[in-house]
């Protein structure tokens, strides 16, 4: 069996005010795309930066950010991509109520930024939204602008009263918001999490029911919701910021026997002034693509992925 694994970065935005506000000669003297060059230079790396418009304190977005790097990313185009994520970090599920519009108009600010920036060519397909629920207007929205894949929940959906308390009081009023909206309807489901169930999570229109999040679980070869054309993403996968380094060996021992695995991490944890910083944010990556590539794996990006499915 060839195995193949992708990586991807959410919630970018810093590095890109860091750019602007810092003017380094080469976009390579920026801490965070160094050390991501060097992780290229060591094991190829391919890397997708899922990017917010906005900052957490909204002090800065990105129609600030400056244009002055823009042939040196195009330069670096054959393993840089930048994807939409959404508008903003908060709330948590931005999109379990979007409108066609919101999501068009979120993914158009984003778009134009990067176009301006880097250029057209460096926009990916492959999209990872933040906290992944989309209605079935804004996966359409997504769709109409040109995006073919993105990652979706899993796991059956369950009577929403029986675990309410299960969420926090915004997550409560989005859901009964949701009823009154005249967009597709949201639930909750559970998400299992190698084979043990794991904690409810909220979920709309790009989401597999068990039966099919097993079949396509790892698999290179996605599902294709019918009414849409999307596909769903549904990588075997690690979020390296909540894995310590030490468990990694325990970790990858289960990752190294499905056929595609989905490698990933948030910006923020690279910074020394967030609340969980990770001095080793760089040696998880890059102990990840050794274990992979060891393991016979070969590296693509998310972009990649769309010939596959053909
Ligand atoms: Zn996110």
């Amino acid at each position: 069996m060839k195995q193949y694994f992708t990586y991807f970065v959410d919630d970018n935005i810093r590095f890109l005010e860091n750019l602007t506000k810092n003017k380094p000669e080469s976009i390579f003297d920026d801490p965070y795309l160094k050390a991501h060059k060097e992780l290229h230079e060591k094991y190829g790396l391919k890397v997708q930066f899922n990017l917010f418009y906005e900052t957490i304190d909204k002090s800065w977005n990105l129609s600030k950010m400056t244009d002055r790097y823009k042939e040196e990313f195009l330069a670096n185009k054959d393993w840089i991509k930048f994807g939409f994520h959404s508008r903003h970090e908060l709330p948590d599920y931005p999109y379990i109520n979007a409108t066609y519009d919101q999501v068009w108009k979120d993914y158009t600010a984003i778009e134009k930024a990067i176009e301006r920036f880097a250029g057209k060519e460096m926009i990916t397909k492959s999209l990872v939204t933040h906290w992944v629920v989309m209605t079935k207007e804004g996966v359409q929205a997504l769709i109409d602008k040109g995006a073919k894949m993105m990652t979706c929940t899993t796991g059956n959906r369950l009577d929403y009263p029986e675990i309410r308390s299960a969420f926090s009081t915004e997550h409560n009023f989005n859901l009964a918001k949701n009823k009154d909206l005249p967009v597709s309807k949201a639930s909750v489901c559970v998400r299992a999490t190698n084979g043990l169930s794991g904690m409810p999570c909220l979920c709309n229109y790009n989401h597999l029911e068990d039966k099919e999040a097993d079949e396509y679980f790892g698999k290179i070869k996605m599902y294709k919701d019918p009414e849409t054309g999307m596909i769903y993403n549904r990588f075997a996968g690690i979020t390296m910021n909540a894995v310590r380094l030490c468990d990694f060996p325990s970790k990858f021992e289960n990752l190294v026997k499905q056929e595609y695995v989905g490698i990933l991490i948030h910006e923020q944890y690279f910074y020394d002034d967030y609340f969980a910083y990770e001095p080793d944010f760089a040696e998880k990556v890059g102990t990840a693509c050794k274990i992979l590539l060891d393991a016979g794996f070969e590296h693509i990006s998310m972009e990649d992925l769309i010939d596959f499915q053909d």
